[in-house]
């Protein structure tokens, strides 16, 4: 896949990203990139309604904290073809495989420094 491919991939994942986050979260814009979920309304239910409306609001922090540290690497691989940086670990220097950038074109650490 050439860069300019990767790049259009890039750019959808982050539409896709930020329209799923945009579903039960509010982006925060002091600090840029920070997204904060939505607190379901409590109006008036039952006190086991509540619990589980606190743990479903507790589910949804984590599926919005993996959306959002997502969507940031999204945007710095973008960041980081206008720079022509892109593809190369962030810990060692080295290339990044075309198989790990194809499947997971916002990585930004070789196979070996993820681990
Ligand atoms: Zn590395």
């Amino acid at each position: 896949m050439n860069n300019k491919k990767r790049r259009e991939k890039l750019i959808k994942q982050k539409k896709e990203l930020r329209s799923m986050l945009e579903r039960f979260a509010k982006e925060d814009t002091k600090p840029k990139g920070d997204w904060d979920t939505k607190f379901p309304k409590f109006d008036g239910g039952a006190l086991e309604e509540a619990a589980d409306e606190v743990e479903e609001y507790e589910s949804l922090r984590s599926v919005e904290h993996s959306l959002e540290l997502k969507l940031k690497k999204t945007n710095e691989a973008l960041e980081k073809m206008e720079e022509g940086s892109y593809g190369k670990c962030s810990e060692c220097g080295n290339a990044i495989s075309e198989k790990r950038l194809s499947l997971i074109p916002e990585a930004d650490k070789c196979k070996d420094c993820n681990n």
